[in-house]
């Protein structure tokens, strides 16, 4: 592959749900622009810009394909991305163009078909989209004589792009995660397991626009914080793509213990996922939360049947959001793969659900039971102690 180019290269970031916003649209396209430019890290980005309905990254002279592709994949990757392009920016001349469109197709290889896609964002341009695509078209076919014109699905569409001072070429698209940019739907508590589905859940709340923070419970003292490190593994992943916020670490085992010793064996799990809650919901206050999140599918385990869900969901006032309620694991692990999280997930660690856990859980708990059950214990105490005993790491997120 060619290294070097005549041409600036670019990054042509498209949203979808943005561009649907209507007024606001400009808040939503602004939040994104300032999360990528945040988020950019070692990639090559000089600077970037609002043209009409996308962004506009311009990377640094001398950059090669190679970092560019790299770097338009990792764009894809930041929440309220649809899509992304790799391309050259060119002068409004129509050499120019040939000569940016040439090398932009060569890059496209293998394929055996094309077209040609031009428009111009300001008239003032003298030729028409309709001449721009024959002339470019024929330019092409020039430089690569064995290929083929086919309008309707062609292997590449190379696009010129006409705006106010220059021109955009580009043949090359990848798919983003789509969604709205992080930090314009409010803020989320997650309760965040080492497990596989709550990195799932809390990706795809951020993926919504949530800021999301997580607290993540773990069985020390009675176990080692081994859950901890993965969380935290978890959490860095999520950082790279601007997702996480804050990360809450409370050691939940002695009050498991002290729930085991004294309560129904088959209750104890959906107390403890009540305490959990509880716990959540007062941290929340402390950072502005709206609603928690849980990584629950119906069905799934034993503690997230339909009748388990009601007396767990009656433990807090605040909403629940459960992203996965109707996801199917395979899918969840599907997604788990994408984000990153699924090898640090799978990794084996105790954590508080590990532990003290009965031979044969309640599958359909009753409210009253279950509230007949907890009133053993100093609830209200605990959820005070155990909230105030939080750890927190703030990762980096975009502001
Ligand atoms: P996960 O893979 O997310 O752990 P799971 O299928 O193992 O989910 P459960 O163990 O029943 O299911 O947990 C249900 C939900 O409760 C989790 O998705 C998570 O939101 C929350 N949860 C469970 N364990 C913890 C924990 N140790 N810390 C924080 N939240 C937890
Ligand atoms: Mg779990």
């Amino acid at each position: 592959m060619d290294q070097e180019s005549s041409f600036q290269r670019i990054v042509l970031i498209h949203y979808h749900e943005i561009g649907l916003k209507g007024h606001n649209r400009s808040k939503f396209e602004s939040r994104l622009l300032k999360n990528v430019k945040a988020l950019k890290g070692a990639f090559p980005l000089v600077t970037i810009h609002r043209i009409s309905g996308r962004l506009v990254a311009f990377l640094e002279e001398g950059t090669s394909i190679e970092e560019a592709l790299a770097c338009a994949a990792f764009i894809s990757r930041i929440p309220g991305v649809a899509r992304t392009s790799c391309g050259l920016k060119c002068s409004r001349d129509m050499d120019a163009i040939y000569a940016a469109a040439i090398e932009s197709l060569g890059l496209a290889e293998p394929f055996e078909s094309f077209k040609v896609q031009a428009r111009r964002s300001h008239t003032d341009f003298p030729i028409d989209s309709m001449t721009m695509n024959k002339d470019v078209g024929a330019a092409l076919c020039a430089a690569f004589p064995e290929k083929r014109v086919q309008m309707k699905d062609p292997d590449v569409t190379v696009h010129v792009e006409v705006i106010q001072n220059s021109a955009f070429i580009y043949a090359h698209s990848m798919p983003g995660v789509g969604g709205l940019p992080v930090g314009s739907s409010g803020k989320l508590m997650c309760l965040l397991s080492s497990g596989i589905d709550s990195p799932v859940a809390l990706w795809q709340m951020a993926k919504r626009g949530a800021r999301c923070s997580a607290v993540h419970f773990s069985g020390a003292p009675e176990t080692s914080n081994a859950s901890e490190y993965l969380v935290d593994d978890i959490s860095h992943v999520l950082e790279k793509t601007g997702c996480i916020d804050k990360v809450f670490t409370v050691e939940l085992g002695a009050h498991q213990r002290q729930i085991s010793l004294d309560c129904p064996p088959q209750l104890r799990v959906i107390l403890y996922r009540r305490l959990m809650l509880k716990v959540a919901e007062r941290l929340s206050s402390a950072i502005g939360a709206k609603a928690l999140v849980t990584g629950e599918s119906l069905g799934q385990v034993a503690s997230q049947t339909l009748e388990n869900i009601c007396c767990t969901d009656a433990a807090v006032s605040m909403p629940i959001l459960r992203p996965l309620i109707g996801t199917d694991k395979q899918d969840i692990i599907s997604t788990a793969h994408m984000i990153g999280t699924y090898e640090i997930s799978t990794e084996d660690a105790p954590d508080c659900c590990t532990l003290f856990m009965p031979r044969s859980p309640e599958t359909h708990g009753k409210l009253s039971v279950v509230e007949e059950a907890e009133s053993a214990f100093p609830i209200d105490e605990w959820v005070d102690e155990l909230a105030s005993s939080a750890r927190c790491v703030a990762y980096e997120q975009p502001r």
